[in-house]
């Protein structure tokens, strides 16, 4: 991955709102989220069920914001397939990886973990 603002590719984007699992998971879901680097945030929305991306936004609004926060080099280390034990899985690289990290509401991030990973595994399957 050479920019990271392109995490997420309209590609990408329909892939994931193709998922009959995503779908399901986000159904009543509501959240803005957001992956960083040192390029910059990429912004999406996910409502009802459905993922867009956004415009930057204050996040003073009340709305649910999770934000993954990453070096290059460790979003490139979470995309890479094969991954390895440790990047597998978004809740061991925050644990594991130097320089990855998930910030925000923790609550936020528990009600949405399901939807946040599917969109994770289409982001690592458009990877290359
Ligand atoms: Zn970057």
């Amino acid at each position: 991955m050479t920019e990271c603002r392109g995490l997420i590719e309209q590609a990408s984007i329909a892939s994931c709102n193709q998922d009959l699992e995503f779908a399901l998971a986000a159904r009543w879901s509501d959240f803005r989220l957001v992956f960083s680097c040192e390029c910059g945030p990429a912004e999406f929305v996910v409502r009802s069920g459905t993922l867009s991306a956004a415009e930057p936004s204050a996040s003073d609004d009340g709305e649910d914001r999770i934000e993954i926060r990453g070096s290059h080099e460790a979003w490139g280390a979470f995309v890479a397939r094969p991954g390895t034990r440790n990047t597998q899985h978004l809740l061991a690289m925050a644990r594991r990886s130097p320089g990855f990290e998930l910030v925000g509401d923790q609550l936020a991030l528990v009600r949405n973990l399901r939807a946040i990973n599917i969109v994770t595994e289409h982001l690592k399957a458009s990877d290359g």
